[in-house]
């Protein structure tokens, strides 16, 4: 499978998934899938859940936050060093960006800020080619070696 979206520094990617990275991303999203269907509905294409490697233990932690929120997921992704979701209303809506929610996904955006895209560790927000980007020390000097293309690009 083959399928057009943007990489962690926003770069136009083809994302296969028959690639190591592309089947990582994809175990990812499933276990998301099997944790949390009210939030990762069956209606919610694979490729609107995008998030770079460091921050999916953020994203499981929104995710057990919003377990029982009266929303789901209609995006999440990284944009400009910053963790963007997108929340659809479950049912009649009444929650739809209820208190929890809100609050579960301001903590998430934090650290999302101060962390690593690529592995997790502590980082800083930066910008790389002409995107922005939350690297660590390692990671942006490998970037600014063009050591680390995530993606094949187009
Ligand atoms: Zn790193």
């Amino acid at each position: 499978m083959e399928m057009i979206a943007r990489s962690s520094r926003g770069a136009l990617i083809h994302l296969n998934y028959a690639t190591a990275e592309g089947s990582i991303m994809l175990d990812f999203i499933s276990q998301l899938r099997r944790d949390y269907p009210r939030l990762y509905p069956d209606s919610l294409p694979d490729y609107m859940i995008e998030v770079p490697a460091g921050w999916e233990g953020i994203v499981r932690e929104l995710s057990a936050s919003l377990r029982n929120s009266a929303t789901s997921i209609g995006q999440i992704k990284q944009k400009s060093a910053n963790l963007c979701a997108y929340f659809e209303p479950i049912d009649d809506g009444s929650g739809f960006e209820d208190d929890l929610s809100l609050s579960a996904f301001t903590v998430a955006e934090a650290k999302a800020k101060i962390t690593c895209e690529e592995c997790g560790a502590p980082g800083t927000e930066m910008k790389r080619r002409s995107w922005y980007v939350v690297l660590c020390a390692v990671h942006a000097a490998e970037s600014d070696s063009g050591k680390a293309p995530e993606f094949s690009q187009l």
